[in-house]
C-alpha cells in the first residue's frame, strides 16, 4: 500500500483542508505514515499569513530536497496551501525537486501529481468525508474572501467567497455525529459571508438551523467573524439555539479608526462596539475573544494607546496579538512603508499581551466556583482536559473518556485555564435533538 503523510501549519481550514486530503487517499487505498521518511508522498499544507509560516515550510522543504535525493527520486513533494499562488512559476524555480504546487483545496492537483490514470470524477471530493480523531472537528463552509484587508495574504491565495451547499454541509455534520464528533466548529474565513454566493441566500443562521437538530450532535461553533457581516440575526440565533456555543471570536485588529481606514476593514470603531453591545445584551455569558495587529504601516504612539485602551475597555477573554510584518503582494506592502521599528513592534505586543493576562485572569478567576459543562477533549495521565461552552479550557480529575460530557465545579484559575472537580458522572450525551 503506498503512504502519505501531511504536514499541516497555520489555521483551522488548513487544518481541515489536510483532512479533506486524507479522506480522499485513503479512499485510494493510501496509509498515513507517521514520518516524512515512511512516505511515498509529502505534503506540506503551507501558511502565508505570517513571514514565520513561510520560513518553516521552507526549512522542511531542505528536509525534503535532502531525503528525496537518498531516495533517488522514490518520493513525490506537494507543496499546497497558501503559500501556492495564481501563479507557482518563482517556487518552481526555487524548488525544483518539488513535483506539485497546489492552490488551498486544490486537492486534485495533488493527486493528478501521483495518480495521473485516475479519473476521480465531480462527486468524488464533497463525498470524500474526513475521519473525526476525536470528540471536535472542523467543518469548512465557505471558502476565500472578499474583503481584501490591506494587509492580508489570504484572497490572493485562497480566493473569492465560495459557499458550500447547506444539503452538503448537513450531509457532512451527521456523518461526523454518527462517527462520534460531539461539537462541529463551522469554518469560514468571514464565516458570517456564508450564503451570500448561493443562489437561495442563505443566512449563517439559516445553516445554524438546518444543522441544529442533528442526532448525537451537541455543541455548534463558528469561526472567524468580520464585524461588518455580523447580523442581528446571526447574534440572536446564537442566544437562541441551545446548541450554538456563546462564544464569538471578531477581530478588531486595531483600535484607531485611521488605522482601521488604512488596513481597509470597513467599519468604524463604533460600529465594532456596537456588535459586541448586541452580543452581550443578547447573549447572556457569552465569551469573546479578538485579534489584533501592532506596529501597522504608520501607527503612531497614540494609535497604539487607543488600541490599549479599547481592549482595557471591552476586556476581551482572549486577545490573539500580532505584530504586524509585511507580506509581499499584499496592498499595504505595494502602498505603504513599514516604518514601525520592530523593537517598538515587540514592546507594543508585550504590552497588549501583559495587559491581557490580567484582564483573562480576572474573567478567569469569576468562574471559581461555578458549574461548567466541559466537553471531553483529551487525557493526560489522570487528569481530563475539555472545553466549556464558551471555549475556556478545563483540566480535572474523573473518569470519563472523549466525547463525554461532565459538569466541573470550578476550583482554580489561571489566565490560560480552568481546574475543578466532576460533579456529576461524565457519560455520554443523549442523542437527538
Ligand atoms: S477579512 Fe481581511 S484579514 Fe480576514 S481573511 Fe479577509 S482580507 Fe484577510
Amino acid at each position: 500500500m503506498p503512504r502519505y503523510h501531511i504536514w499541516t501549519v497555520g489555521c483551522q481550514m488548513n487544518e481541515a483542508d489536510s483532512a479533506r486530503l486524507a479522506a480522499g487517499l485513503h479512499r485510494l487505498g493510501w496509509l498515513e505514515a507517521a514520518r516524512p521518511e515512511e512516505a511515498d508522498l509529502v505534503v506540506l499544507n503551507t501558511c502565508s499569513v505570517r513571514q514565520k509560516a513561510e520560513d518553516r515550510a521552507v526549512s522542511k522543504l531542505g528536509l525534503l530536497r535532502r531525503l528525496k535525493a537518498e531516495r533517488n527520486g522514490g518520493l513525490k513533494i506537494a507543496v499546497m496551501g497558501c503559500m501556492v499562488g495564481l501563479r507557482s512559476q518563482h517556487l518552481q524555480e526555487r524548488f525544483p525537486f518539488v513535483d506539485v504546487f497546489a492552490r488551498p483545496q486544490a486537492f486534485a492537483d495533488v493527486l493528478a501529481a501521483v495518480l495521473p490514470e485516475e479519473d476521480l470524477g465531480g462527486e468524488f471530493w464533497p463525498s470524500a468525508l474526513p475521519e473525526p480523531s476525536g470528540s471536535t472537528a472542523f467543518v469548512p463552509v465557505v471558502h476565500g474572501c472578499n474583503k481584501f484587508c490591506t494587509f492580508c495574504i489570504v484572497p490572493y491565495r485562497r480566493g473569492r467567497e465560495r459557499s458550500r451547499p447547506v444539503a452538503e454541509i448537513a450531509h457532512e455534520v451527521a456523518a461526523l455525529a454518527g462517527r462520534g464528533v460531539r461539537e462541529v466548529t463551522l469554518l469560514g474565513q468571514t464565516v458570517e459571508a456564508y450564503g451570500h454566493d448561493l443562489p437561495e441566500r442563505p443566512s449563517l443562521a439559516d445553516l445554524f438551523r438546518a444543522i441544529h437538530d442533528t442526532p448525537g450532535l451537541e455543541r455548534i461553533r463558528f469561526l472567524t467573524s468580520y464585524p461588518k457581516d455580523m447580523t442581528d440575526d446571526i447574534i440572536r440565533s446564537v442566544g437562541e439555539l441551545p446548541k450554538i456555543c456563546e462564544y464569538f471570536n471578531i477581530p478588531v485588529q486595531s483600535g484607531d479608526d485611521a488605522v482601521l481606514a488604512r488596513m481597509r476593514r470597513g467599519y468604524t470603531l463604533s460600529e465594532y462596539r456596537s456588535v459586541v453591545e448586541k452580543i452581550r445584551r443578547w447573549v447572556p455569558g457569552a465569551a469573546i475573544s479578538t485579534d489584533v495587529i501592532v506596529g501597522f504601516c504608520g501607527e503612531t504612539e497614540e494609535q497604539f494607546r487607543r488600541t490599549y485602551d479599547l481592549l482595557a475597555e471591552l476586556r476581551f477573554d482572549k486577545v490573539h496579538v500580532a505584530a504586524y510584518s509585511t507580506r509581499p503582494g499584499t496592498i499595504a506592502q505595494r502602498t505603504m512603508a513599514d516604518d514601525v521599528p520592530q523593537a517598538v513592534k515587540m514592546e507594543r505586543l508585550h504590552a497588549i499581551e501583559e495587559l491581557q493576562e490580567g484582564i483573562a485572569a480576572q474573567i478567569n478567576a469569576g468562574l471559581v466556583g461555578s458549574v461548567q459543562e466541559v466537553l471531553i477533549e483529551g487525557k493526560k495521565g489522570a487528569r481530563l482536559n475539555g472545553r466549556t461552552r464558551t471555549n475556556k479550557i478545563v483540566h480535572f480529575s474523573a473518569q470519563g473518556q472523549t466525547g463525554d460530557t461532565a459538569r466541573v465545579l470550578i476550583e482554580k484559575s489561571s489566565a490560560w485555564s480552568l481546574q475543578g472537580r466532576l460533579m456529576a458522572p461524565a457519560g455520554p450525551v443523549a442523542t437527538g435533538s
